[in-house]
């Protein structure tokens, strides 16, 4: 298969807006890199700058150490997976996933071979003589895949391609797409806005804003160390709580206040934030949902981050209840066990838990803790 190099990648369109700036990344063979962010932050213009679709305005575009800047789409041995995978309607599934072969003049033994092999690998083969009409979104979904799968590409590329399947289908062709990358042993490049596909698809994501990249790490990392605030709240579900505090010394305490409330740092942290030189300046808190706790045990233990909730909206899960409460102008949410008995109106007493807290630059918005 295929490795890349995005080295300095920049796209400004003809009418002068820069939609992607100096984009670096080194994609190594097989991996599965997710390029996640908002509408509009760049992502599909940089797939499409290295499907050869749209010219590279500055920088260079390496598959397997060769430049592509100048090289044909057809020639770059990529192949493409969108969101709205027009097949032919006249067509049978064999056809559509035939077609490119026939075009490329490949010998009919061959197409058969690579067809059957295709639709096997994503249970198709019992529908192949169907009309699209005649089958569910998903398999659709799948026909087109399987157009890529069997031109064998060194490298896929896919644009949104659940974005017009329902919630179920989209967690079905998840899971589908994940054990495809297994079977193929290919590289692949997906682009999605749903932050949930991020998270359980890729092994390396790219977190882009505004054409710029974020942030380059898996999942994992990305959720627990997040580089800079707009991360931290692009990332999970409910986002993260993000409010500005003041940090001060009182004694040799460090300790941040925010809405009312004082919560003293532990050892570590207060020593980093008083290291950095943040006393008496404005950072920005974030905390996740779940590690905000109302459990008896754990409000024991942490008498020096407790705060008051006054409960605007509660909302059973099943499994999780999510409190939705204010503190000063921020909304907070917090994740707790379905036994709670906090209900809209009350007022609760919440502990953060201060090993999972995070501190940004107010200006910079950088991590700092
Ligand atoms: P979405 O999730 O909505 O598909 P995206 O992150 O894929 O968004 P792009 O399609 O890459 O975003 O677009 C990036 C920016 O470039 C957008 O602001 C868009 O309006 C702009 N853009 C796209 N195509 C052109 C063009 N041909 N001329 C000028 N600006 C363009």
């Amino acid at each position: 298969m295929a490795s890349l190099s995005l080295k300095n990648i920049t796209k400004k369109y003809p009418n002068g807006f820069e939609a992607v700036k100096d984009f670096n990344l080194e994609i190594a063979d097989r991996e599965f890199v997710i390029f996640v962010g908002p509408s509009g932050c760049g992502k599909s213009t940089t797939l499409r700058m290295i499907a050869g679709l749209e010219d590279i305005s500055s920088g260079e575009l390496y598959i397997d150490g060769k430049l592509m800047n100048d090289v044909e789409p057809k020639d770059r041995d990529i192949a493409m997976v969108f969101q709205n995978y027009a097949l032919y309607p006249h067509m049978t599934v064999y056809d559509n996933m035939a077609f490119g072969l026939k075009l490329r003049k490949t010998p009919k033994d061959e197409i058969d071979k690579l067809v059957h092999e295709a639709a096997r690998i994503l249970d198709l083969e019992h529908l192949l003589d169907r009309k699209p009409k005649a089958l569910s979104g998903g398999q659709r979904q799948r026909v087109a895949m399987g157009r890529a799968i069997v031109r064998n590409p060194k490298v896929f590329l896919m644009d949104e391609p659940l974005s017009n399947l329902d919630a179920k289908l989209r967690g079905q062709m998840r899971i589908e797409i994940s054990k495809l990358h297994q079977r193929l042993q290919a590289t692949i490049i997906y682009v999605t806005h749903d932050q949930t596909e991020a998270m359980t698809l890729g092994t390396r994501i790219v977190v882009m804003k505004d054409g710029v990249v974020q942030q380059v790490d898996s999942p994992q990392n990305l959720y627990d160390k997040p580089g800079n605030k707009f991360v931290a709240g692009f990332i999970g579900a409910p986002q993260m709580n993000l409010i500005e505090a003041t940090v001060a010394k009182s004694g040799s305490d460090v300790t941040l206040t925010f809405g009312g409330h004082t919560i003293a740092l532990p050892e570590g942290k207060a020593k980093k934030l008083e290291g950095a030189g943040y006393i008496g300046k404005t950072v920005v808190l974030g905390i996740r949902p779940e590690d905000l706790h109302d459990e008896e045990a754990f409000l024991a233990s942490s008498p020096n981050s407790i705060i008051d909730a006054t409960i605007r909206v509660y909302e059973l899960l099943g499994a999780e209840v999510y409190l939705y409460f204010d503190v000063d102008d921020a909304n907070f949410t917090a994740r707790v066990n379905p036994r709670t008995t906090a209900r809209p109106g009350d007022t609760v007493k919440l502990a953060l838990d201060l090993t999972k807290i995070h501190v940004f630059d107010k200006d910079t918005e950088l991590v700092v803790l």
